[in-house]
């Protein structure tokens, strides 16, 4: 049963599935909100269920160094760890080792990096990143990627795509926890040569799931976009797919219209912390005086803590006084929004108008911005 991916309805490329893990069933398309440090920021394990998050994200990297993967396992693993009972994606740790990618030495056998916490020397090789979530007990572990920047010259991207294929050939070899689904990623920046190269080999390795990495690390969105629509094909449709860093409310209505299942970005959590509300009519910024007398909820159809009882001028009020309430409020509030979007998305697809659908939730939001 674990790891059965069931596609329920689907309207053009988008779909509507079930995804099945060891800590349940998880309704697709999926947005995944960051809890990079074990805490999606701000917000309780029980408020995250009531928002309608079905599955959260945990970070190899930072949990290996702080507090150590080896004490989170002895303290029974991530999910008691941090007290949340749904389902957790963890990332491999590739994407904070290459971010810091001055100070990285890159083999074939392995990664070699300074640690941001306290500058001393590290090594990850593709068994480390699968021990890592092994100890962690996640529901679904990344195998370990190079991850290179966009505008890198071809060789760079060619030889990231060839590391990738070792290290996930690698990553499959090593056994997972108990239950843990394994999800391969396929690399190749904006080349879609190298793409079909890199979806090819990493398809032949039988993952549980195939994710989209590689992107959103500064291509133009144009690329981005039609990237994202040429690998998604070159991915079996039987498998869930995944988009790594995601969350814009029009970028994750994009990827969903392209076949993306799965998506994660810090975007929610991080725009309520500058102040900032997505909304069905666009984003918000509530330092804006004309907000100060603003009776009305941050969106009128949002059913949130924050648009139940209080007021833009009130959140208002919050922020400029940097209350610690104002950025959970935020927070609450931009988690809720993209989730109701995304199950909107949903809905729409099972309904056989997500197209349709998806311009008119566009055309709104654009049209309050101008
Ligand atoms: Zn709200």
């Amino acid at each position: 049963m674990t790891g059965r991916f069931d596609i329920e309805a689907s309207d053009g490329a988008a779909r509507a599935g079930i995804l099945h893990t060891a800590h349940g069933p998880i309704e697709t398309p999926v947005f995944m909100p960051v809890g990079t440090k074990a805490s999606v920021k701000a917000v309780l394990p029980g408020e995250l269920h009531d928002l309608g998050a079905q599955i959260v994200l945990g970070n190899s990297y930072h949990l290996y160094f702080r507090p150590g993967a080896d004490r989170i396992a002895r303290l029974g693993g991530l999910h008691r760890f941090m007290g949340w009972d749904g389902a957790i994606l963890t990332d491999s740790g590739g994407y904070q080792v290459f971010s810091l990618r001055d100070t990285a030495a890159i083999e074939d056998d392995g990664v070699e990096f300074r640690s941001v916490y306290d500058g001393s020397r590290h090594r990850f090789t593709p068994e480390l990143a699968m021990q890592i979530q092994r100890l962690l007990g996640s529901d679904i572990a990344m195998a370990f990627d190079e991850c290179p920047p966009a505008g890198v010259e071809r060789e760079k991207l060619q030889d990231a795509v060839r590391r990738t294929s070792l290290w996930a050939e690698r990553c499959r070899a090593c056994e997972p926890a108990p239950g843990q689904l394994v999800f391969g990623i396929c690399q190749g920046g904006v080349d879609l040569e190298l793409r079909e190269r890199s979806a090819a080999h990493i398809v032949s390795l039988g993952f549980d799931g195939h994710a989209i990495g590689g992107l959103t690390v500064g291509e133009t969105r144009e690329a981005m976009f039609e990237t994202t629509r040429a690998t998604a094909q070159m991915l079996p449709a039987q498998r869930p797919r995944y988009f790594m860093g995601i969350g814009d409310p029009e970028g994750v209505l994009e990827v969903i219209a392209r076949g993306v299942d799965m998506f994660d970005c810090v975007l929610p959590t991080r725009t309520a912390r500058t102040g900032s509300a997505l909304t069905s009519e666009g984003r918000l910024n509530l330092r804006n005086a004309r907000f100060a007398s603003d009776e009305r909820p941050l969106d009128e159809g949002c059913s949130c803590p924050a648009c139940s009882r209080f007021s833009r001028a009130y959140i208002r009020h919050l922020v400029n006084q940097q209350e610690i309430l104002g950025l959970r409020l935020l927070s609450l509030h931009n988690l809720r929004f993209l989730l109701d979007l995304v199950a909107a998305a949903r809905q729409a697809i099972e309904r056989g108008e997500f197209l349709t659908w998806k311009d008119e939730a566009l055309r709104r939001a654009k049209g309050a911005n101008e």
